[in-house]
């Protein structure tokens, strides 16, 4: 079906073993057990792996030229089958495309298919780090943290992806009628910002990056989720303690946690955190005073450079639920936003009135100026009737919604739209409609 596409693209490696044609159509879709459902089983139908940004234009021609289907894939972590092809084509795969080109001046110009341990280490021989990361760092890419992800560790001071200053600049294929690449500054990157892809190929990226530091893994224990949320909230709030994430796993979660579950009394409350140096004492001050225990203590590095060992960020984040699923399939998870008024009275009620399905899971960060928190509240998966109940509930107490048990961009926002700025960019760049088809329901709709 892909052969007058595949002909065209001359010494380019390209894939049709149906095996691992396969395994490159799917992502992390599984997580929600409705998608699973729908998504089984979808593959393209063969795979292209481009070497630089020439060889991406010849893809990006040759499925002009054959109206060919282009899935980008990056790692293949995404949650929501982002990376997976719903109509068959071809799964273009961009981690050959994966070196940094400069860093100067607190910028770095990096290759989208570069994975993201990979960058962090070259940004620290120039006495950098990434500003922001997944906690699938170790296995993801920096162009489908940018086409997929929203946030993550390091969110607590810089905020969401989407946030002003945060993406520079980005060079992206188009699917126009003539493919080109285009280069977009500033504001116009929103056209690949979590757009999964539907609106270009990314080939670079130019980001921020912050000063390197050696950060610290630290977990407290404490004996309620109350507590433990006060502590995190308040030492979020600490400016003048150098933190990168503190995150808050409830007593249930804990059972599912190697590194800690030996070291926290059972049943007690976690909060992780990653601090500096410099920080370590007024945080530990800080916990204590409210309460807590210090459970764990290590070098953020030294774990994340071992592979037998787990750096404390695989706890949090999407790892939480990894950690669950691991053992237990039976659960599955949801996005929430919590307010940033009232936030801690909100996710006591929650806690009150799911007491047996939902364990809570915060990571806290800055919501529009102010300090709140990311819920990714862990759920016992009964039925989608359940589900949909559960999802009600959250927003009848004000905390917004976006749904990881649907595949659409606008069905995943908070909204369920895409702006009509980004509905633009996709009429624009990718008229056909090649890129990712299904995952832009407007535009399907259009
Ligand atoms: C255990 C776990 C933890 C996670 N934690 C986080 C987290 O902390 N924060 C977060 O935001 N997300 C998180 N995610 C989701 C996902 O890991 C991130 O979005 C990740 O950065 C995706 O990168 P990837 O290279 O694996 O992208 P992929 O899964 O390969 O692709 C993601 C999307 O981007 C598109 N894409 C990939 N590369 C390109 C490109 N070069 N040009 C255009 N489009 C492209 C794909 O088509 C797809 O739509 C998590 C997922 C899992 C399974």
């Amino acid at each position: 079906m892909t052969q007058p596409f595949l002909s065209l693209l001359g010494d380019i490696p390209t894939v049709t073993d149906p095996a691992i044609v396969r395994r490159k159509s799917r992502d992390f879709y599984w997580y929600s057990p409705l998608l699973k459902t729908l998504l089984d089983g979808l593959h393209a139908d063969c795979l292209v792996v481009p070497r630089d940004e020439a060889d991406v234009l010849a893809v990006a021609r040759a499925a002009r030229q054959t109206s060919t289907y282009l899935t980008a894939r990056g790692g293949g972590t995404g949650n929501y089958g982002q990376a997976v092809p719903l109509h068959g084509g071809a799964v273009v795969d961009m981690s050959a495309l994966d070196r940094i080109l400069w860093v100067r001046d607190g910028v770095v110009r990096v290759q989208a298919g570069m994975n993201m341990l990979a960058m962090d280490r070259a940004l620290r021989e120039h006495g950098h780090e990434l500003r922001m990361f997944p906690s699938t760092k170790r296995t993801a890419t920096i162009g489908g943290f940018i086409a997929g992800g929203s946030g993550g560790i390091g969110s607590l001071v810089w905020g969401g992806l989407r946030n002003i200053g945060n993406v520079l600049g980005a060079r992206v294929v188009t699917l126009e009628a003539e493919p080109r690449a285009v280069e977009l500054r500033g504001e116009e990157t929103r056209a690949i910002n979590h757009a999964y892809g539907t609106t270009g190929l990314i080939t670079e990226l130019e980001l921020p990056v912050a000063p390197f530091t050696d950060w610290q893994d630290l977990a407290f224990s404490f004996p309620t989720l109350a507590m433990a949320a006060r502590f995190a909230r308040t030492l979020a709030m600490q400016n003048g303690i150098d933190r990168k994430l503190v995150s808050l796993s409830d007593g249930g979660l804990l059972a599912y946690f190697a590194p800690l579950r030996d070291t926290a009394p059972a049943g007690h409350s976690i909060v992780i955190a990653m601090i500096a140096p410099s920080g370590l004492e007024a945080t530990r001050a800080l916990a204590d005073a409210h309460g807590g225990a210090l459970a764990y203590h290590a070098g953020t590095r030294e774990a994340e450079d071992d592979p037998g060992r787990i750096p404390l960020y695989e706890l949090t984040w999407n790892h939480t639920t990894l950690q669950v699923l691991k053992k237990d399939r039976t659960y599955t998870y949801l996005q929430a936003a919590f307010p940033a008024r009232d936030t801690l009275a909100l996710v006591e009620e929650m806690a009150r009135l799911l007491p047996d399905e939902m364990m809570t899971h915060l990571e806290f960060m800055p919501m529009d100026g102010e300090i709140s928190c990311a819920g990714l509240p862990v759920i016992r998966f009964t039925s989608t009737e359940r589900l949909k109940e559960i999802i009600a509930l959250y927003e009848r107490n004000g905390i917004l919604i976006a749904n990881p048990h649907v595949y659409t961009i606008e069905d995943g926002g908070t909204h369920r739209v895409v702006s009509p700025a980004l509905a633009a960019d996709k009429w624009r760049f990718d008229p056909a409609g090649l890129l990712n088809p299904g995952k832009m329901r407007s535009f399907a709709q259009g």
